[in-house]
């Protein structure tokens, strides 16, 4: 977080050339004076609400017209579980990327993939990457293991607090099941782990959610063992907290790169080389190059794994899908590797353990959302582990399109093509995308 020397004491002296410190140190100060009015009517959808609520906002007009259009109001009772304070709705453009053909133990089959998004040339790059996979007879995915956790605190006054807590908390797993199990029908403990600090205690309930991502799940479940905590604990704590930050909800952790939080995918592919130069006009040995590179240049500004954009491609599709984006941040981590094998053809693999996917609960039955699911075939109850096989495709897809377009010099052209416009009638047939 360290800035350099000179150019802090620029930016201030830029900050100050138009005001005095004393202004400046004035305007930063708390102004409870004249507090603006709340927004009025909470989770209520009425039309009076919403009335309600654009009223505050007298000079946005033209706003109110774009997201509260006819449809978007026709609709609003759809939105009830999913937001506060509704307004209207936001207009993403959405684009088909494939066909993706995905040999998975859960997945099966050619996919067209809804991506939602602002950004130029994403929806080609991944595009480009599932058709070469498909080209090549699809890519190889399979799911490999499952887990939503909820990490409750304890606060003890000693060391030794903890350890008789622990000592009876790790006797009491099966009536940890039965309270978590009785919130949910589809919600199953699968394992507890415990970690000391000092004279705190976390526990990481973990478990399968069915086809919902789960979050709200294991929140419920999670609390229902508190409260059994809270009754029958032979030593009290001083306080505890339903999740103290040690499950790696939205947020990239060693943990959800080592473990799993959500679905660990694997998704796997091997391109001849005449497919290599023709789809992506390079080399398998000059992918080589570029992903070992890569990796190093990874390992040298400290990500977690390496990888080169799964982050694009997982938001536009939770974006389109009516998955939480928020997950974005710990789905975002994995490993991408490439190789030549003994024949000279490319050897391509991903490998997320983090992707926070549901085909049911969260936004997946909203209306656009629910349409989006439906391209895919993968709404609703029994899909949502194909639905993590088909995003580990697409994030395969994604690595070779991209890593094709920087080894093959077309990385700035698909932008330039693509996002400035520059001779957007030729783009479709010219552009090498890349994400
Ligand atoms: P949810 O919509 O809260 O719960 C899923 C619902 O679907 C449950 O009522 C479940 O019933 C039901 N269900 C029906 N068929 C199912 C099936 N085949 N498999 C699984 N469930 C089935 O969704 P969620 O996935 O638990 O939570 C996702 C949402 O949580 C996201 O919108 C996310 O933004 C939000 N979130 C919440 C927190 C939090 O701590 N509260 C944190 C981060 C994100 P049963 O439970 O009876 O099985």
């Amino acid at each position: 977080m360290s800035t350099n020397r000179q150019h802090a004491s620029a930016y201030l002296q830029r900050l100050l050339a138009a005001r005095s410190p004393e202004e400046l140190i004035q305007q930063l100060q708390p102004h409870t004076e004249n507090p603006a009015p709340k927004v009025p009517g909470g989770s209520h959808l009425t039309d009076e609400a919403i009335d309600r609520r654009w009223e505050l906002l007298p000079h946005a007009a033209a706003s109110r017209e774009a997201l509260l259009d006819p449809q978007t109001l026709a609709h609003k009772d759809a939105f009830k579980r999913n937001i506060e304070n509704f307004i209207g709705t936001v207009k993403v453009p959405i684009g088909l990327a494939g066909p993706l053909r995905v040999n998975g133990v859960f997945a099966r089959g050619d996919y067209y993939i809804p991506l939602a998004t602002t950004e130029a040339a994403l929806v080609a790059s991944y595009s480009r990457g599932c058709q070469l996979l498909s080209e090549a007879g699809g890519c190889t995915a399979i799911l490999l293991n499952e887990g939503v956790s909820r990490a409750p605190g304890y606060a003890f006054r000693t060391l030794a607090e903890c350890g008789q807590f622990v000592l009876w908390a790790t006797a009491q797993v099966e009536e940890f099941r039965r309270q978590a199990e009785s919130t949910t029908r589809h919600g199953k403990l699968s394992d507890v782990r415990i970690t000391i600090e000092g004279n705190h205690v976390y526990l990481n309930f973990e478990f399968t959610t069915g086809d919902a991502a789960g979050q709200n799940m294991v929140t419920l479940a999670t609390e229902a063992i508190c409260a059994y905590i809270e009754q029958h604990s032979p030593v009290q704590p001083q306080y505890h907290f339903v999740e103290a930050n040690l499950s790696g909800d939205k947020k990239a952790s060693a943990q959800s790169f080592l473990l799993v939080r959500g679905k660990k995918v694997s998704a796997e592919a091997i391109l001849p080389a005449e497919l290599v130069q023709k789809r992506l006009h390079t080399t398998p040995e000059h992918m080589v190059n570029y992903w070992r590179m890569a990796a190093m240049g990874g390992v040298l500004s400290g990500t977690m794994g390496v990888q080169g954009h799964y982050a694009n491609g997982l938001a536009a599709f939770y974006l389109a899908c009516g998955q939480d984006v928020a997950c974005v941040a710990e789905s975002a981590v994995g490993v991408t590797r490439f190789e030549v094998t003994p024949s000279g053809a490319l050897y391509a693999s991903v490998t997320l353990p983090s992707v926070l996917v549901g085909s049911v609960g969260g936004g997946t039955g909203l209306p656009s959302q629910k349409a989006a699911l439906a391209i895919l075939g993968l709404g609703g109850p029994g899909k949502a582990q194909a639905l993590a096989e088909v995003v580990a495709g697409l994030c395969l897809g994604g690595e070779l399109s991209i890593i094709g377009a920087i080894c093959s010099g077309d990385f700035s052209r698909a932008h330039r093509l693509l996002a400035r416009g520059k001779a957007a009638h030729h783009a479709a047939q010219e552009a090498r995308p890349h994400g």
